[in-house]
C-alpha cells in the first residue's frame, strides 16, 4: 500500500503543526511519500512565507536592500527547526538564496524556496530522503506541466526509495529554470507524485474536514461531503468551491487514484473522498452547491433567427475576436443570450455590440449586469424525478427570481442565474430544501 500525503501551509505553519503532521505520517506505514507546502499563516493576520518571499524578491528587483526581509523569512524556518529540536542548518541554503536574489534568478525561483526549505526540514524531521522537485517535476516553456516527462523523471528518482519528501509547488523547465504552478499548486505536485508511483491513495491534509455541501460563509454549519466524483468536483470547483487546486485532479484522474481531503487538526474525521465513480448512494440528492457573482448577460433578439444557419457561430465569433470566453448560451426561437464574466466584458462591451450588429444584424441587443450563477451539482439528480420542481419551488418561496436555467444532458448539474443581490438567499434556499428538509 502506497499513500501520498500532501500537507498544506496551515498544516506546517509552525513546529506544533509539524508535530501533528509527523504523528499522522508515522501512524500509517503506507504514508511513504510526503509533499509539503511552505509555512502558511500561524494566526489570523499573519503572512504566508510564499508572500514574504514574493515581497522580498520585489525589493531585490528594485535594487533595494532586502537583507532584513530575508532575515525574517529565515527566522520563520528556524522557529520551526528549534521547536522540533532538530540539528539542521539552513545557512548554506540561505547564502545561495541571497546570491540568487541578488542575481535576479526570477520570481518563480524566489517563491519556490518556501516549499524547498520546508521540504528540507520535513525530510530531516521524518528521516525521509529529500528529493528536490526541480529534478522531478518538468514544466514546458509555456508554464504548463509536462506530465509524461514528469512521470519518467519521478519514476526514476523514486523507484527503490522507501520513503521520500518532494516539496510542492515548483519544478523546472528543460533549461533548468525553476518554475512554479499558480498559487496553491502544491496540490498538483501531490497529484503528480501519486500518479507517478501509482499510489493507492492521495491524502491531501488541510485545515478543514473536506468539502462542505455549501459555502459556510453563506450557510450555517453546512454538512461535509463524504464522497464526490471528479466530475462533480470539477463542476463545483469551477463555480468557486475552493479547498483543492482546480488542476490537481487531472494527473490522478487518468489513473483512477482517489483523493482524500483530511483535516490535520481533526485527524479522525474521515474527510471527503474524491473518486472516479462510485456505486455508493449519495446521502442527499445533491452533492454540493457553489456559485459566483459578477456575470453579465448579452441578450440578442432577431425575428426568424431560428432559420438563419450559422447565426450562433457568428455571434460567438464576435466574443472570440475580443478574447472573451462565454459561460452559458441559453436560447429561444428568436433570442440568444450569452453569459460572460463582467470583469472580462466591461472594457470591451462596445466593441462586442458593434461586432454583433455587423455580423448578425439583430433587431436589438440588450445587456444586464450584476448577475450570479449558481451550480447545483449531484450525481443523485440523474433520473430522479422532481429535483427541478423542488429546486424552483424553494427559490420561489425564498422570493428569488430565476433569470436563467441550464441543465446539461449529463443531468449532473443545474445552473441557475439570479441577480447578485439574491445570491445568498438562493444558495440558502437550495441547501434547506435538499439537505435540511430531506425527504
Ligand atoms: N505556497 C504556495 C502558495 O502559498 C503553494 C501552496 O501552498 O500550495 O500558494
Amino acid at each position: 500500500m502506497k499513500k501520498i500525503v500532501k500537507f498544506g501551509g496551515s498544516s506546517l505553519a509552525n513546529a506544533e503543526q509539524f508535530r501533528k503532521a509527523g504523528e499522522i505520517i508515522r501512524s500509517d506505514a503506507a504514508r511513504r511519500f510526503v509533499v509539503p507546502s511552505a509555512p502558511g499563516k500561524r494566526y489570523d493576520g499573519d503572512t504566508k512565507v510564499t508572500d514574504l518571499l514574493y515581497r522580498c524578491y520585489e525589493t531585490a528587483e528594485k535594487g533595494n536592500d532586502f537583507d532584513n526581509q530575508l532575515k525574517a523569512i529565515k527566522e520563520r524556518f528556524y522557529e520551526i527547526i528549534r521547536g522540533l529540536n532538530l540539528e539542521l542548518s539552513l545557512e548554506e541554503d540561505f547564502r545561495e538564496i541571497r546570491k540568487n536574489f541578488e542575481n535576479l534568478a526570477g520570481r518563480e525561483y524566489a517563491a519556490s524556496r518556501g516549499e524547498y526549505l520546508n521540504g528540507r526540514i520535513m525530510a530531516a524531521y521524518l528521516g525521509y530522503t529529500f528529493i528536490d522537485a526541480k529534478d522531478v517535476v518538468r514544466f514546458r516553456e509555456d508554464g504548463s506541466v509536462d506530465m509524461d516527462g514528469t512521470d519518467s523523471l519521478m519514476e526514476n528518482a523514486l523507484t527503490g526509495i522507501e520513503s521520500a519528501v518532494v516539496p510542492g509547488f515548483y519544478g523546472a523547465d528543460d533549461t533548468g529554470h525553476v518554475r512554479t504552478f499558480s498559487r496553491g499548486g502544491s496540490d498538483i505536485t501531490g497529484s503528480l507524485v501519486a500518479r507517478a508511483i501509482c499510489a493507492d491513495m492521495y491524502e491531501n491534509w488541510t485545515d478543514v474536514s473536506g468539502f462542505l455541501v455549501a459555502d459556510p460563509r453563506i450557510v450555517d454549519n453546512p454538512v461535509p461531503i463524504e464522497t464526490i466524483t471528479y466530475r462533480e468536483l470539477r463542476e463545483l470547483s469551477y463555480m468557486g468551491a475552493t479547498v483543492l487546486h482546480e488542476d490537481a485532479i487531472f494527473p490522478v484522474r487518468k489513473r483512477g487514484i482517489p483523493i482524500n481531503i483530511r483535516n490535520t487538526n481533526c485527524p479522525d474525521d474521515p474527510g471527503t473522498l474524491i473518486v472516479e465513480s462510485t456505486c455508493k448512494k449519495p446521502r442527499y440528492v445533491i452533492t454540493g452547491i457553489a456559485g459566483k457573482k459578477g456575470f453579465c448577460s448579452i441578450n440578442i433578439e432577431k425575428s426568424m433567427m431560428n432559420s438563419e444557419i450559422g447565426f450562433g457561430r457568428r455571434v460567438l465569433q464576435v466574443f472570440e475576436d475580443q478574447q472573451i470566453s462565454f459561460e452559458h448560451i441559453p436560447s429561444g426561437i428568436d433570442t440568444m443570450t450569452v453569459y460572460v464574466h463582467q470583469s472580462e466584458f466591461e472594457d470591451k462591451e462596445q466593441q462586442v455590440i458593434a461586432g454583433i450588429h455587423r455580423l448578425v444584424q439583430p433587431d436589438f441587443v440588450e445587456m444586464e449586469s450584476d448577475l450570479a450563477l449558481i451550480a447545483v451539482v449531484g450525481r443523485g439528480m440523474k433520473s430522479t424525478r422532481g429535483t427541478a420542481g423542488r429546486l424552483f419551488s424553494a427559490l420561489a418561496h425564498a422570493n428569488v427570481n430565476v433569470k436563467m436555467i441550464d441543465q446539461g444532458s449529463s443531468e449532473l448539474n443545474i445552473i441557475i442565474g439570479v441577480e447578485n443581490r439574491d445570491f445568498e438567499a438562493a444558495v440558502k434556499a437550495v441547501y434547506d430544501i435538499f439537505v435540511l428538509t430531506q425527504i
